[in-house]
């Protein structure tokens, strides 16, 4: 800690957004570029360097964040860099993804506004890539054995990435033309720009690394053909199978999935497509579903020029505070966010009945109606209490044109067949059951990721792809010195 009076001296300053009607016209990133290398030594100066670090077990990947913080306040931006990929493999990805439960857990956060923890870690992965401190680091020798990882989200790169460190010879499976995962055709541009996600696919191919895409296991190549051809599976395809609105108007024209809709936005950003076939340009737009990924559809449709967007969340608001009793410090609590596409939403002053940022609260949707061609026109909603019953007196009936339902996902898809040819045994909730080494009911075949953990977020997909590439360097070698940072049954701090 190059200042121990810093966290006194020095009030919070996040990297700052560049103003809403200029980011609402093009698909960059929100944040003000170059803004936050001026700010961030004085930023990661706050760090109290506490005796018992929390942001450390808040953090699933185990993140050393007190020592880089003292890095970065001292300007070694080398050792830094060093000390954040010892935990990380894609601190570029957290940097700007993360909600950062780590920022809750922080000591200073009991009394005073959290260090910028997510803030020094984009800081430091975008200042490593350009002083060429992330350099492909392939093994000095190889193992001789290998290692097929079906899927290339986090999970599946973290994995790939690791097993290829240690030796092993790896080859990446994706059934879509592009890798990433939802990271690719799910997180919208101006939340993460899909050129970090090509510079750390260059790294790992530099690595050795080999990747199939355009390749679903299960329906182009059989799973038994690709057991029994590798030493060993990682199964890391994903959460993506949608939850349903079971109302009357559901089957009405104009009502997709969130994960119909922001795919193809993605595509017209990497010029795949002029235009979005289901573009949001002129229609009033409702998105179901309070969540984050309801706020990449809010700010995609502001972007493609909405005439109204209003977002519906089943929950009361939350409160601005934490609640001590129920959500002490350190865990993350649900609170009241004002993510950047509300801030756009709330700005632009769209929403016909919404608040300030464009959400409803404690609403549900009775119904859709629609005009004589079957499309969706309207959609019935109604206040609910917190057991869900409808408040007497509440009804309210939105416009809407275009419907995006993001009510969250059950489970893997299992349309491929993967699951079902190697026959693995399943939680009762839908998700790939595995032992407490990541091991499926299936010799050779692990599973990570949300596949197996159910729908989460990218730090602990990292941190799944990690420990599953500890486990099966273990079953390939009959030992590992990968690090695991997490078991398959760790869960968030809660009380
Ligand atoms: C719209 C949206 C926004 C999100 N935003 C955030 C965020 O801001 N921050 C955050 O932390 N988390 C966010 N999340 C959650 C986060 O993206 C996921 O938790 C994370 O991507 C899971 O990683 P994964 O590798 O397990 O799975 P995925 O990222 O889903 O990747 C699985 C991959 O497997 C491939 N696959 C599936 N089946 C097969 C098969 N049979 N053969 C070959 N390939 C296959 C899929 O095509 C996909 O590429 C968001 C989720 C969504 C839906
Ligand atoms: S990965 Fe997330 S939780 Fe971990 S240090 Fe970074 S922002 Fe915090």
């Amino acid at each position: 800690m190059a200042d121990p009076k810093g966290f006194m001296t020095t009030p919070r300053q996040d990297w700052p957004r560049r103003p809403v009607d200029e980011r609402v016209r093009d698909w960059d990133e929100v944040y003000v570029p170059g803004a936050l290398l001026p700010i961030i030594n004085k930023q990661a100066d706050r760090c109290m360097d506490c005796g018992i670090p929390f942001c450390h077990e808040a953090c699933p990947l185990g993140n050393l964040i007190p020592e880089w913080n003292d890095l970065v306040s001292r300007d070694d931006w080398r050792a830094a860099a060093d000390r954040l990929h010892a935990t990380n493999n894609f601190p570029e990805f957290t940097g700007r993804l993360c909600p950062a439960p780590c920022e809750a857990g922080c000591v200073l956060a009991i009394n005073q506004p959290a260090v910028t923890i997510k803030n020094v870690e984009a800081a430091i992965a975008d200042r490593a890539w350009e002083l060429g401190f992330a350099p492909p680091r392939p093994p000095d020798r190889l193992s001789g054995r290998t290692v097929a990882v079906i899927g290339s989200g986090p999970t599946g790169l973290a994995a790939a990435q690791q097993l290829t460190r240690a030796g092993h010879t790896v080859a990446v499976f994706e059934k879509d033309d592009r890798l990433g995962g939802l990271m690719r055709y799910g997180i919208p541009e101006f939340k993460m720009e899909k050129h970090h996600l090509e510079r750390r696919i260059a790294q790992m191919r530099a690595e050795g690394t080999k990747f199939r895409t355009s390749t679903a296991v299960g329906r182009d190549i059989g799973a038994a053909e690709l057991r029994a051809r590798y030493d060993a599976v990682v199964i890391a395809t994903g959460a993506t199978a949608w939850r349903e609105l079971d109302v009357p108007g559901r089957e009405l024209a104009g009502i997709h999935q969130a994960m119909e809709y922001l795919p193809l936005a993605n595509r017209v950003c990497e010029g795949d497509l002029d235009v979005s076939p289901m573009s949001a340009a002129g229609k009033h737009v409702v998105i179901v579903g309070g969540g984050d990924t309801g706020a990449d559809c809010l700010g995609t449709a502001v972007r493609e020029g909405a005439a109204s967007v209003t977002q519906l969340d089943i929950y009361a608001q939350p409160g601005a505070e934490r609640d001590e009793d129920t959500e002490p410090w350190p865990t993350y609590p649900k609170i009241y966010r004002l993510s950047a596409a509300h801030e756009e939403a709330g700005t632009l002053r769209t929403a016909p009945a919404a608040d300030a940022d464009a959400r409803l609260f404690a609403a549900s949707t009775l119904r859709f109606t629609g005009d004589a061609g079957g499309r969706v026109r309207s959609l019935h909603l109604v206040e609910v209490d917190a057991e869900r019953r409808p408040v007497a007196g509440t009804g309210r009936t939105l416009p809407a044109d275009l419907v995006l339902l993001a009510l969250g996902f059950s489970g893997p898809d299992r349309a491929d067949g993967l699951v079902d040819q190697l026959g693995l045994a399943m939680e009762p909730r839908g998700t790939i059951a595995r032992d407490a080494g990541f091991a499926t009911s299936a010799p050779g075949v692990f599973a990570a990721g949300d596949a197996a953990r159910g729908q989460s977020l990218i730090v602990w997909a990292i941190a799944e792809g990690r420990a599953v590439a500890a486990a099966v360097d273990r079953h390939l070698t009959g030992s590992s010195r990968l690090p695991a940072p997490i078991g398959p049954y760790d869960r968030p701090m809660t009380v």
